[in-house]
């Protein structure tokens, strides 16, 4: 058997595709993260996960990054910079984040801070987003975009925001809310800052394709927009109109779709300028996707690099603005999943495993003459690298006809565990006999397949990542440690809920580009926790996440890498405690514990339980309410 290595371990999970430079693995075989490239300051994420559970700090754990938040910040920018000054392009550039796709404060302030020097803004889609919104810092030249849909309370409180010196531009979703906008002006004597947002005919590609077309939920149609301009200049207030927005949706997998929608979104732009709009802004929306599998074909990852994205939005408006030798904008992104997803990772351990291997057949007691079994005990006993094939399939064909028998009362249950016995075992020694023989490649895979492992994993995909649930989302999931060692199973993992699709069957495989169903793993050493890392979770997941069982949000730790390999932990969010997580479904604490005291006191008079029993149930339950809601680690074991 050739000998492991760690580069045999980056290729086996395509670390350096869906990584994007900002993960590898160290000699060590840990996975690192190195926010500034390869040759960056690098963070062991093992050795934190140890240091971080020293600390008190528990496992499942969101270990969120502010430099690589402040690397996507830099890299969008620069992207478009570098773009500006290839085309010579005439206007600027400023994205706005959206902050739907993670609302966390740390973020948003790291976000806001780091965009300082880009003015970057920030862009909501609801009152309490507004709200959020309006009471952070504003980065000079910085824009606030609301979108979604509003009431009069939104539009006022937006429309006032600008005495405050906010540049907050509201943006018409729906044709009702522009004669909203012209009324709140006119009440508090001011002018307000208008967008448009329009309904394009091109739409994206891939899970959210529904964002944009003729019945999309947002924007205005083409004669919305005409009576909207028209309404304008009637209540003279045409000098109101300042951006331009459309959006068709997120992920967006394909290049092409995305030029589409430039050139029609363009024209719209070049139209209503040429009409008499004095716009600045053409706000392209989001959809910039990240590469969560490497395959540069799914659904989960990008044909097209930020750089292309940057150039292609940049000429397009170019283009489109020259030939109606049109004054050109102020290009305004509203790219959030893009900023953001990379930034954070859920750590979590693995509790244990079932297994279907066995090393060992099943005893036959001497009286048993059931056909069937004679028949498993031979090839259990001949099997070799000859007949190793044609076994494989009489024992598949076996298994199905022990089942039918079993049904029909024709093998008895103590039958039937033997026949399931020697079918693992058999399975078993056919899996090590293939990997001796390159022939058997395919049938070594498949008993890979079947005698896969089932990894109970201590996290909740409901809580952590519901969009893998949800939309089938793939997201890179590995151990973060034991990389020079040879993974020798493979396994499905299993969270804690008590629901069969809180699972994770679906991983990326490097060679085919495809989803596989079972992930390479190590053996579990009884001694010593194993930890993987699901990567790129930091864009929806934490809001989207529920309370399905009553796990509730994980730790969190926000780590701040310094140059030598050290770190600073800058913040640490504790998870919600049990308490908290009922709280949620209207249980109160006292009153939890006021009925669990009377229990005790019934019993204790009946003489059911002792009163030393009662203190210690008493303790146990106070202790469950606040503590954490995934499984914890007993003192001694740390
Ligand atoms: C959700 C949303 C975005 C963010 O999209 P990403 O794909 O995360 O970049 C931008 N603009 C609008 C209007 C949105 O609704």
């Amino acid at each position: 058997m050739s000998s492991w290595t760690v580069d045999k371990a980056k290729e086996l999970y395509g670390i350096k595709y869906w990584g994007a430079g900002y993960y590898d693995i160290n000699d060590k075989g840990h996975v690192i993260a190195t926010p500034e490239g390869p040759s960056g300051a690098k963070l062991d994420l093992y050795k934190v996960t140890l240091e971080l559970r020293q600390r008190g700090i528990r496992t499942p754990v969101l270990i969120r990054l502010a430099d690589l938040t402040k690397s996507r910040v830099r890299l969008l920018n620069t992207c478009f910079q570098n773009a500006i000054k290839e085309c010579e392009y005439k206007g600027g550039f400023q994205g706005v984040y959206p902050i739907k796709v993670n609302q966390q404060r740390h973020l948003i302030e790291e976000l806001v801070t780091f965009g300082g020097e880009y003015s970057l803004g920030l862009e909501c889609g609801s009152k309490p987003e507004l709200l959020v919104v309006l009471a952070q810092k504003q980065n000079e030249d910085g824009i606030i975009v609301c979108n979604g849909f509003k009431d009069m309370e939104y539009i006022e409180t937006a429309v006032l925001s600008s005495k405050l010196g906010r540049h907050t531009i509201i943006v018409v979703d729906r044709k009702e809310e522009l004669p909203m906008i012209i009324k709140a002006a006119r009440k508090f004597d001011t002018k307000p800052h208008i967008g448009f947002r329009v309904k394009l005919a091109s739409k994206g590609s891939g899970k959210w394709v529904d964002s944009a077309g003729d019945r999309s939920k947002f924007g205005l149609t083409t004669s919305e927009i005409v009576e909207g301009y028209e309404l304008l200049i009637k209540e003279n207030m045409l000098d109101s109109l300042e951006l331009l927005h459309f959006h068709i949706g997120s992920q967006i997998p394909s290049i092409g779709r995305i030029k589409a929608s430039l050139k029609e979104g363009a024209r719209f732009y070049t139209e209503l300028k040429k009409m008499g709009a004095p716009l600045r802004y053409l706000d392209v929306g989001g959809g910039l996707g990240v590469d969560y599998d490497g395959s540069g074909e799914s659904d989960s990852s990008t044909n097209y690099t930020e750089q292309e994205y940057a150039n292609d939005v940049v000429s397009i408006v170019q283009n489109a603005c020259e030939e109606m030798e049109v004054e050109q904008p102020t290009i305004v992104t509203e790219n959030g999943r893009a900023l953001v997803a990379h930034h954070s990772i859920l750590v979590f351990d693995v509790l244990g495993k079932n297994t279907l291997q066995s090393a060992e057949p099943p005893q036959v007691p001497s009286d048993e003459k059931h056909k069937m079994i004679l028949e498993l005990e031979e090839i259990y006993e001949d099997l070799n690298l000859k007949n190793l094939s044609e076994y494989y399939h009489d024992v598949l064909h076996i298994k199905e006809s022990s089942l039918q028998l079993f049904t029909y009362g024709m093998l008895n249950l103590k039958q039937k565990a033997i026949v399931d016995g020697f079918y693992w075992a058999i399975l078993t020694k056919m899996k090590e006999l293939s990997q001796e023989n390159e022939d058997l490649e395919d049938i070594q895979f498949e008993l890979t397949e079947l005698l896969s492992d089932t990894f109970f994993c201590n996290f909740s995909v409901f809580q952590s990542l519901p969009d893998s649930w949800a939309l089938g989302q793939v997201f890179p999931i590995i151990p973060i440690h034991r990389h020079d060692e040879k993974p020798e199973t493979k396994a499905v993992l299993v969270d804690l809920t008590c629901d069969s699709d809180g699972k994770i069957e679906n991983f990326l495989d490097i060679e085919s580009g495809k989803a596989k169903k079972t992930l390479e793993v190590h053996s579990l050493d009884e001694n010593e926790s194993y930890f993987m890392g699901a990567f790129m979770v930091g864009a929806y997941q934490e809001t989207l996440g529920d309370l399905h069982n009553l796990f509730g949000d994980t730790d969190a730790v926000h780590i701040t890498i310094h140059e030598n390999g050290g770190y600073y932990v800058s913040d640490v969010i504790a998870g919600d405690t049990v308490s908290e997580v009922l709280s949620f479904v209207q249980y109160n604490r006292e009153e939890l514990m006021r009925n669990m005291r009377n229990s005790c006191e019934m019993s204790i008079t009946t003489g059911n339980i002792t009163r030393r029993e009662a203190a210690l149930l008493m303790k146990y339950y106070e202790e469950g309410l606040a503590g954490y809601t995934y499984l914890e680690q007993h003192e001694d074991e740390l």
